[in-house]
């Protein structure tokens, strides 16, 4: 389930190279069924964390019995008709046409949901026709090259609120059914890793917290080999695995450095390995020394996953050369509480990458964190809860009246996500929103994923 956005605008503007960028080569071929006109096309589109369906309106240069004009009119006004929201380009270069009027007449009688771009915006040329975009009163013009990719980030954001408005009519009209309602992520949802979509995991930590040796032991001694032998195939940033019979790529950021060489650039270079990893990855390992645990740049980077929203499993190496084993694991689950709040409910599992002692609860623990970082909870179970957590700790009532919460669904998995429906979200303390992540998280046994939770008012 996602939004419909329609490309308006005159010919030439640039909608058939917008629509192509944001759809690329997943063309809906709604054109093949009989009867079916071509001159619009659809297709589902991609920007950023948005997926949602486009209709391109472009095709109106061919020539027909019928007017340009009427033909324009007509399919503009059935694109608007299908869509939740428009996009209306005007062309920054030409500056604005008598024609574009035609089409902001309409958007204004259908009283659309418009964002306006004044395209082909690339360089100064386009200065006079993007400022002249204003005088369409559609508000303030998103300055894009759609040829270039420019403005994307902000198209991004002006279509945010509408997928955010989506999601919660979606769930507000949604059937108190045991059928999971969460849509839209169909190429991604819940899923058991395959040769073609393989788990992907990334090991971050400080230089000499033991990752090349932990990678090695997982892949064993073929990494040794040159070439693609026993199942291992190495492109510049990840070595393919077979963990434990699970299809499995691992961001090697040992292998980056050490390839790197230059000993002034470690620390740099490891953050910023770091970053990348942490994109790469939907499991992050976080591997400490046992020795020398919770240090700043271990933090960072820890805290840096969770805000990415990835599933993390603590690894605490070197447990091997660790004497008074008992004391030391609870000194360290105090530290990490204490020092990562944001993680708590992740993993933390003690290993020796050299010797291999707890490489099999490491990988327990980083498939069962991939698997909660996917799950989906029904709707109808949520809400069951959600009536329960209320009873337990009724929210506060501020100026005597009481905060109600209506209505609970989640919205996507990858990490989970929930919107509660809520009477005055912005008068819900932090500490409420608090007691349900965390009610969650014990409840519905969530370990080791960052769980996001919004608060939706219903104004
Ligand atoms: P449509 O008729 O609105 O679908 O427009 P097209 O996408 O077919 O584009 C019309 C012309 O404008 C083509 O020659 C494109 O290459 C050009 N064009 C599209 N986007 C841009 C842009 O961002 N900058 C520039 N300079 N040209 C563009
Ligand atoms: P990296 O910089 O994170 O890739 O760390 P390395 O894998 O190169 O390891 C750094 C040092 O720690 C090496 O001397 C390893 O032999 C040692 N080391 C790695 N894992 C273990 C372990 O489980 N136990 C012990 N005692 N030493 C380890």
């Amino acid at each position: 389930m996602s939004f419909t956005l329609a490309i308006v605008g005159r010919p030439n503007v640039g909608k058939s190279t917008l629509f192509n960028r944001l759809v690329g080569k997943r063309l809906a071929l709604v054109d093949d069924q009989p009867g079916v006109t071509r001159d619009l096309r659809e297709g589902e589109a991609r920007l950023g964390d948005l997926r949602f369906t486009v209709i391109d309106t472009a095709g109106l240069e061919e020539a027909t019995d019928e007017s340009l004009q009427g033909r324009m009119r007509r399919l503009t006004e059935r694109a608007v008709e299908m869509a939740d929201a428009c996009l209306f380009i005007v062309d920054a270069r030409s500056g604005l046409l008598p024609a574009d009027e035609v089409f902001a007449d309409i958007l204004r009688r259908k009283n659309a949901h418009v964002i306006l771009a004044a395209n082909k915006a690339e360089g100064k040329a386009a200065d006079a026709g993007y400022f002249e975009a204003f005088a369409l009163g559609l508000g303030e013009p998103i300055r894009m090259s759609g040829e270039h990719g420019e403005g994307m980030g902000d198209l991004m954001l002006a279509l945010d609120p509408i997928a955010k408005e989506f999601e919660t009519r979606a769930s507000e009209t949604a059937p108190e059914t045991d059928v999971d309602i969460v849509e839209g992520e169909e190429d991604e949802g819940p899923r058991t890793p395959t040769a073609d979509k393989p788990l992907q995991v990334a090991v971050i930590g400080r230089p000499n917290a033991g990752k090349s040796t932990l990678i090695n032991q997982l892949i064993g001694e073929e990494r040794l080999l040159t070439g693609p032998e026993a199942g291992i195939t190495r492109d510049s940033i990840s070595l393919r695995f077979d963990w434990g019979g699970v299809p499995t790529r691992i961001f090697d950021t040992a292998g980056m450095r050490k390839r790197a060489k230059v000993q002034e650039k470690v620390e740099k270079l490891s953050v910023s390995d770091g970053l990348r990893a942490v994109k790469f990855a939907e499991v992050v390992v976080v591997l400490l020394d046992a020795a020398i645990p919770f240090e700043q740049q271990d933090l960072r980077i820890a805290d840096l996953a969770e805000r990415e929203g990835r599933a993390v499993v603590v690894a605490v190496n070197k447990w091997d050369a660790e004497g008074e084993k008992q004391a030391k694991l609870k000194e360290l689950k105090e530290a990490f509480t204490r020092l990562l709040p944001q993680l708590r409910g992740a993993p933390l599992v003690t290993i020796s990458a050299k010797t291999g002692k707890g490489m099999d609860r490491l990988q327990a623990a980083v498939m069962r964190a991939h698997e909660v970082w996917n799950r989906r909870i029904k709707t109808s179970h949520l809400n069951g809860w959600l009536s329960e957590m209320i009873e337990a700790h009724p929210p506060p009532a501020p100026g005597g009246r009481r905060i109600k919460l209506r209505y609970m669904t989640q919205v996507k998995a990858r990490p989970p996500a929930f919107v509660v429906m809520c009477s005055h979200p912005d008068k819900l303390p932090e500490s409420y929103t608090r007691y349900l992540v965390n009610g969650l998280r014990e409840d519905f046994d969530m370990p080791g994923t960052p769980i996001r939770l919004t608060m939706r008012g219903q104004g």
